[in-house]
């Protein structure tokens, strides 16, 4: 899978800003619940507003929606959001029911695309990772993705200024993320939920980190 993610698309030529976002999504996963399969982060030099697990472990960021992002804690709201569906499981189900499961952990786990069957269920997968997850696969990753960003640090408010970030862009029409806009009800859910997050955790939170100068200086490598 990950094979014809790469082929399709342009990986972002700048190892500084690869081992960057390896750095965050290390640090998400090192408190995850999930740690026995090999996690790939990637940056894909593209404008698109999306970023994306692909089975495997793969998740990937577009450099479109990482020049939207204001800080770190952004940024690991994103993260820590595409780490849950993977632990959780979300795509491989997903692609065992459409597939079967003999076809889907041959296509996920390694296939050097001889088969027929292996050969047709890539383009399948491929059309099933862009497709978007169910709203109760969404509403568990971001409820997992919260507390997983507060483990390894990071404020949780930024996924609140995150969601709202994707709100707007939505409306704007640009929008991307894993199919979300901000028509869907749920993105006005999905932020009322995490402010209820911040305020119910007010207590805990106050040092936690948002990583603004350092993700500005990043940022800027992007131009
Ligand atoms: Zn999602």
């Amino acid at each position: 899978m990950a094979t014809q993610v790469e082929q399709t698309e342009k990986v972002l030529d700048d190892p500084v800003w690869q081992n960057y976002l390896n750095d965050i999504g290390q640090r998400i996963v090192s408190v995850s619940d999930r740690k026995d399969i090999n996690y790939h982060f990637k940056v894909i030099d593209s404008d698109q507003l999306n970023a994306f697990a692909a089975p495997g472990g793969y998740i990937y960021f577009y450099t479109g929606i990482l020049k939207e992002i204001g800080n770190e804690a952004e940024l690991a709201a994103v993260m820590a959001h595409e780490i849950s569906h993977v632990v959780s499981r979300h795509g491989i189900k997903r692609m065992q029911a459409a597939l079967g499961v003999q076809v889907a952990y041959a296509l996920v786990f390694g296939s050097d695309g001889t088969s027929d069957a292996v050969n047709t269920a890539i383009g399948v997968g491929m059309g099933l990772t862009f497709a978007g997850y169910s709203r109760s696969n969404e509403r568990e990753a971001d409820m997992f993705g919260l507390h997983y960003m507060v483990l390894a640090g990071y404020h949780p408010r930024g996924a609140v200024t995150m969601f709202q970030k994707l709100a707007e862009l939505g409306g704007s029409g640009l929008s991307s993320y894993e199919q979300l806009v901000s028509s869907h009800p749920d993105t006005q859910e999905r932020i009322t939920r995490a402010k209820a997050y911040v305020t119910e955790n007010r207590a805990t939170i106050g040092k936690l980190s948002f990583g603004s100068k350092k993700y500005q200086q990043m940022k800027a490598r992007l131009k």
